[in-house]
């Protein structure tokens, strides 16, 4: 694709990566048939080519972005399946990223949205807030039936807004997991040492995921520390367009596990929440420009790992095999299209006797996606609709996940119970079978 950036404006290094970034684009159009909003919606510029023109445009005029680039983008569910499809490698991600800080910083939404993607962006990174929010949520959520219903429409008011978040809230909160700091010994020989990301919205919800984690890790001789001063990894912030945030959480973070590889070694910081891992991944990236962090940041992403990829170099000792049990594996995006982590869930639970059924459209996202289940609640359910009826047809006593917003949207629209991978591995390795709640 032809660019017509000024020399000035090529200065800046985020124009310059974004001058590379289309230029490897040659409008072929193969990523349209991968795309989730292209196949709800068949309109262009809710296709990814169709955004990386209304992206290209906004950018080479250095103008504020209007209503109808506002619009498209934040309609784009930043699933990243325009970039698996794409044969010429087009980095969407890090466009639609810096697309998003410049609608965040030049376009002025209504009031209602702008106060409803701050409480957002204040409320969802912190354990203890979104507990509290969670818990009115529920004591709110049977007054949701005297909002008015709106018409569907994919452009979402308030409202559906409103509605959305008090469905998403479960029947109950589990007591907290362990706290910061905490160390867990391995049992028997010590074979390694990791951090384990403790995530926001993960630990509030299911703190059972990370306690399978803990419980696998550590009967296989890993010692796992709970970082101390660690954060929220930033990725709802950075979703939101909010780098400010984001990229003071990515400092704080890489600071905290720099310290701890430099004092007793980390030999991976793990991760459970795969939108969590894909942004985390790429702190060396996001961090490139600040000579304080990016050596740091750069040795963060290389050492963290979603769980499954390093319970793989493990050699799990299997001791309960499951083998009538049928999972539907639901791939997430940030596991499959952002981290390229597509057969080794699958394969891991195969071989340890679960019987593993692909979901149809797996390629397709469920409308999680960080807080567009939310913030687009007419297009999410669709998506979530369309997923739980492929899921359906596979015939599951369980479906797995590796990525806690999949399983908060799924489990709110099928009985089938919903887990993370880590559960099922732990309870086929000695560990607790899982708790076979509907609710994630
Ligand atoms: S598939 Fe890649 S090269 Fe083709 S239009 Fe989409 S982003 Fe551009
Ligand atoms: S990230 Fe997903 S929704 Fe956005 S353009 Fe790409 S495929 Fe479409």
């Amino acid at each position: 694709m032809k660019t017509e950036f000024s020399l000035a404006q090529l200065a800046d290094p985020d124009i310059a990566e974004a001058d590379k970034i289309l230029r490897a684009c040659v409008h072929c159009g193969f990523c349209t048939a991968t795309c989730p909003t292209y196949v709800l919606l068949g309109d262009e510029l809710d296709s990814p080519r169709g955004r990386i023109y209304l992206i290209k445009e906004m950018l080479e005029k250095d103008q504020a972005p209007t209503a109808e680039v506002v619009k498209h983008i934040d309609r784009c569910l930043s699933c990243l399946a325009c970039m698996t499809t794409c044969p010429s490698g087009v980095n969407y991600m890090h466009l639609v990223d810096q697309a998003r800080v410049r609608i965040e910083q030049r376009y002025r939404r209504p009031l209602a949205e702008r106060l409803l993607r701050k409480m957002l962006a204040l409320v969802l990174p912190d354990p203890q807030r979104f507990r509290i929010s969670m818990w009115l949520a529920r004591l709110a959520r049977p007054l949701s039936v005297l909002l008015p219903t709106p018409r569907p429409s994919a452009t979402a008011g308030l409202i559906p807004r409103i509605k959305a978040m008090l469905a998403l809230a479960p029947n109950r909160l589990p007591p907290a997991g362990p706290a910061a700091g905490s160390v867990f010994a391995p049992l028997g020989k010590k074979r390694g040492r990791v951090a384990l990301l403790q995530g926001c919205a993960q630990q509030v919800l299911a703190p059972r995921i990370n306690q399978a984690a803990i419980s696998l890790l550590t009967r296989h001789g890993i010692e796992v520390v709970l970082v101390r001063d660690e954060q929220c990894c930033g990725a709802l912030t950075h979703h939101l367009g909010n780098d400010e945030d984001a990229l003071a959480r990515a400092r704080a973070n890489v600071a905290a596990w720099s310290a701890e590889a430099a004092g007793e070694g980390l030999d991976a910081i793990l991760v459970t929440a795969s939108g969590c891992g894909t942004v985390i991944k790429d702190y060396g990236y996001l961090l490139r420009e600040d000579t304080a962090f990016a050596a740091d940041a750069a040795k963060v992403s290389a050492l963290a790992k979603d769980i499954t990829e390093y319970v793989a170099g493990l050699g799990l000792a299997t001791t309960a095999r499951q083998d009538n049990i049928v999972v539907a594996y639901h791939s997430a995006c940030s596991l499959q299209h952002g981290q390229k982590i597509t057969d080794l869930p699958k394969e891991l639970l195969s071989k340890n006797g679960f019987v593993v059924k692909d979901v149809p459209e797996s390629h397709l996202c469920c409308g999680s996606a960080g807080t567009y289940n939310i913030l687009q609640p007419e297009l999410a359910g669709r998506l979530r609709d369309r997923k739980v009826a492929n899921i359906a047809s596979v015939k599951p006593d369980m479906i797995a996940a590796g990525n806690i917003g999949c399983m908060v949207q799924i489990a709110s629209g099928t009985s089938v119970p919903v887990v993370h991978t880590i559960e099922l591995l732990d309870w086929a390795t000695g560990g607790s079978r899982p708790a076979l709640n509907t609710q994630a």
